[in-house]
């Protein structure tokens, strides 16, 4: 889908300063800028690559996503490229279940498929249709740093112009790592992955098949590594252009996580699946290609001296089920007004409360429920307790709708019915850590 041109010329860094300086164009990144710059504020998103590019990723939206796309005003209809799905289709254990999105007042009862080379972008440039400036091909290279206290005050980016590679600094007062994953911005400030926190690893490719237009999002419960059963799931996305985006991801829990050849084990898989679907080597489109997925918040400190963590750089991925987008979109959000608020204190020592309120609001939200993610992580990691669960659960219709609507993150904010009032008790009376 060819994408609108950019609503600004690319900014010139040589002025070097913003209010806020956003690293990474990813969803996280484009939502907090679309959020800075629809309230005032002078927002640089600095972005190594060149729209349109690849992402490693399902393309799969759950209505959690569709909400916060909806709340950032992003069009979303099928005639700007998007595709609808009804809900989720299960399979393992022997059985085989169709459970439609939960219909609820809190969100959509549906949700959506886009490749990410296009969605990144469309994200990209609705938040520079809101003001915010995105420099591309722009690789920020390390943080900058008060002498005397330590604090971030902007970052050292690198440009490539006419062969040569130009070296900048740029000054911001507040600076956001949106850079995904290995941000290295975090790790430059010594924030790394925390060893006890769920971390996933997931492979995916494209393949022409006449599934494309399925409208159930599809999850295979059974990965097998020779007798054991395996934390994760396959996944068969009908893409609606004659593709299917197909992979698996595993949960680091898994005794064979790091020594497992993924691509191997997708092929395995894919090759038991009924030929007439075309999931075959012949009609592969696209290299198989991995990433992590850094789940349960593990990365910590959310906020640290002048830099917030938003999306994939604070390991903000359900471990449920492997969400990251609804998440790095709603993160944004919230990293987004409470820079707004910090910025408009009269003292530094007001805003450097309001920022330091961060990583208690991201708690707030999904503290307590990721935490019982980390325990489901470690419960599944057993191959007995993954088998007793596949062949008991999918079988079953009001589980499995309890089931989705848990690990989905899915329950009326309020109200609703026994499973919503359940579910959101038991997030709530876990602690959040
Ligand atoms: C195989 C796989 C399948 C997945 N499937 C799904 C799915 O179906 N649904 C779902 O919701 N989630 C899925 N996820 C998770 C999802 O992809 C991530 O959670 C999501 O991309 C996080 O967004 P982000 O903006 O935080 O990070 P990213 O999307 O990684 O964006 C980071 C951005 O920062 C840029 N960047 C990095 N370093 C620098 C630097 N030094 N300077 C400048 N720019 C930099 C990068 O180029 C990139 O554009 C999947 C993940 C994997 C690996």
């Amino acid at each position: 889908m060819t994408q609108e041109a950019p609503p600004a010329a690319a900014p010139d860094l040589a002025t070097g300063t913003a209010d806020v300086i956003v690293v990474g164009a990813g969803p996280a990144g484009s939502a907090t800028a679309y959020y800075l710059a629809a309230a005032g504020l002078d927002v640089l998103v600095l972005e190594k690559s060149r729209f349109p590019r690849e992402k490693v990723c399902g393309d799969g939206l759950t209505p959690r996503a569709v909400k916060a796309l909806t709340g950032m005003g992003v069009p979303i209809g099928e005639s700007d490229g998007w595709l609808r799905n009804k809900g989720l289709r299960i399979i393992g254990g022997g059985g085989r279940i169709e459970l439609d999105w939960p219909e609820l007042s809190s969100y959509p009862g549906y949700g959506l498929v886009r490749r990410r080379r296009d969605f990144d972008e469309t994200l990209a440039r609705h938040a520079q249709k809101a003001g915010a400036r995105l420099a591309e091909g722009t690789v920020v290279t390390g943080p900058l740093l008060d002498d005397r206290t330590g604090r971030v005050t902007g970052v050292t980016v690198q440009q490539a112009e006419d062969g040569q590679k130009l070296e900048r600094n740029v000054r911001g007062r507040v600076v956001v790592a949106a850079d995904g994953n290995s941000s290295r911005l975090s790790v430059a400030l010594g924030l790394r992955k925390r060893d006890d926190r769920p971390l996933g690893v997931a492979v995916r490719s494209y393949y022409t098949s006449p599934r494309h237009e399925d409208d159930y999002l599809e999850a295979w419960l059974d990965l097998w590594d020779g007798e054991k059963l395996l934390p994760g799931y396959g996944w068969i996305f009908g893409m609606g252009d004659g593709t299917s985006n197909v992979g698996l991801g595993l949960l680091n829990t898994a005794e064979a996580f790091g020594k497992i050849d993924y691509r191997a084990l997708l092929r395995r898989w894919l090759a038991a699946m009924p030929p007439e679907w075309g999931l075959s080597e012949e009609n592969r489109t696209e290299p198989v290609r991995g990433a992590a997925l850094p789940m349960g918040f593990n990365r910590t400190p959310h906020y640290s001296r002048g830099l917030l963590l938003v999306g994939d750089s604070g390991g903000m991925v359900n471990p449920f089920n492997g969400e990251g987008i609804a998440y790095a979109l709603e993160a944004g959000e919230i990293a987004a007004r409470t820079v707004v608020q910090a910025l408009a204190r009269p003292t530094a020592a007001g805003a450097e409360a309001v920022l330091h309120s961060y990583p208690r609001q991201l708690k707030d939200a999904w503290g307590g429920y990721y935490t019982l993610g980390r325990t489901f992580v470690r419960m599944i990691g057993h191959p007995a307790f993954m088998r007793f669960a596949t062949r008991h659960g999918v079988k079953r219709p009001y589980i499995m709708r309890f089931t989705m609507k848990f690990l989905g993150n899915l329950t009326e904010a309020r109200g609703g019915d026994a499973v919503d009032r359940v579910l959101n008790a038991v997030s709530k009376m876990t602690p959040a850590a």
